[in-house]
């Protein structure tokens, strides 16, 4: 096995600090080969809140826990400034931040890091099979916490201005706009909410909408329709986000008659949806239609030894703290399992 290690090696692939820690497997590849699959006790998919806090529950547990953080690894919490309502710091902290913090605590602990997206997984029989597009993975025990993806609008300026003013998080960023003028983009459910919550600090909140009419359900659209720090204008879409630093206006254009029209806001929210980063699960876990990882009883799956964490399977309360609670009863389900399964 040593030999096909160092062969592995030399040919240039790139093998984990894991096969010097743990047991693997040789197997016979398509091609006849020899080829090595790392077998570990716990495998986590997914480094933000809800995958680090599993990741240091799993390390202080002693389960060595492998976390395939992705390619972008730190999640969500990277794409803002300061996170105000994380418990434990009062002047709030940069989401970067408080990814590193948890990422070195989870490290303090032995867990190990490897910033690869999984590409597809086996759970009909265990171990479950994890596939990286370097490297492929056996375990025992599995935690999904990949989270979800803001629809963004696509443009430049926005990208420049993500954290600086533009935000997908009212509940998150809400405060920061006390007394300003913001613009809601959107024309759902979560747009009338966002708007809604937004007046509580906000000026004025003015709902861009592309089309003539919303197709958030009814009592929604009457809330927001009612509040008098509401407005709305219909047919327009944002051309391009204005500022430098920060946000200062949006061009905006009518899509009836291409007008361009500019409006001074410090806010641009855009509530036009989030994806659920379960695209490689379909077929292989129950999904809802939007995406979302079904459970059952919270952190479980209807498949023993796999569960899940965070926004992935969350579309109701997507904060880091509820992501990073899930992550760590995920850990304890997880222990508890394989516990269970040493003694039977
Ligand atoms: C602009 C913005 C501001 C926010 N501000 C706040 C705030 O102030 N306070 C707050 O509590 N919440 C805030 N949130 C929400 C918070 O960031 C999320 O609720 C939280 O990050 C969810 O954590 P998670 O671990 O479930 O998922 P994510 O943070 O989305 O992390 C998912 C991880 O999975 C990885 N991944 C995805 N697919 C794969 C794959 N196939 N293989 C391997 N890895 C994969 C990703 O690379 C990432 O590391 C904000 C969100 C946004 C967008």
């Amino acid at each position: 096995m040593m030999e096909t290690f160092k062969a592995l090696y030399s040919n240039g692939k790139r093998k984990s600090e894991v096969y010097k820690k743990r047991q693997s497997d040789v197997y016979e590849s398509q091609e006849g080969k020899e080829r090595m699959v790392d077998m570990e006790e716990l495998i986590i998919i997914g480094s933000g809140p809800a995958g680090l806090s599993a990741a240091i529950y799993a390390a202080r547990n002693d389960l060595k826990p492998l976390v395939l953080g992705g390619s972008a690894p730190g999640g969500q919490l990277l794409l803002t400034t300061t996170v105000d309502n994380y418990p434990g710091f009062p002047e709030g902290i940069y989401g970067s931040e408080l990814i590193d913090n948890m990422r070195k605590q989870a490290e303090r602990f032995g867990a190990r890091f490897e910033n690869d997206d999984v590409i597809d997984i086996d759970v009909a029989s265990r171990p479950f099979k994890i596939k990286t597009a370097q490297n492929e993975y056996e375990a025992r025990a599995l935690i999904i916490a990949t989270g979800a993806t803001t629809k963004w609008l696509g443009l430049e300026s926005e990208k420049r201005l993500i954290g600086r003013g533009v935000s997908s998080c009212a509940t998150c960023d809400a405060a920061f706009f006390r007394d300003k003028d913001v613009v809601v983009v959107g024309g759902g459910d979560t747009a009338m909410e966002d708007s809604v919550y937004l007046t509580k600090f906000a000026k004025s909140v003015t709902i861009v909408h592309r089309r003539d009419e919303f197709r958030a359900t009814k009592i929604m659209q009457e809330r927001a329709l009612s509040n008098p720090k509401i407005k709305v204008i219909y047919n327009t879409v944002i051309d391009e986000i204005l500022g430098n630093e920060r946000v200062t206006g949006v061009k905006l254009k009518n899509v009836k008659t291409n007008e361009l029209t500019e409006l001074p806001v410090q806010g641009v929210f855009v509530a036009i949806g989030n994806m659920p980063n379960s695209g490689f699960l379909k077929g292989k876990l129950e999904l809802d239609e939007q995406g979302y990882i079904i459970t059952n009883e919270e952190v479980k799956t209807a498949i023993d030894g796999l569960f899940v964490a965070g926004d992935v399977a969350d579309k109701r309360y997507q904060q880091a703290i509820t992501a990073a609670a899930s992550g760590a009863k995920a850990a304890i389900e997880a222990g508890r399992f394989l516990q269970n399964e040493k003694r039977s």
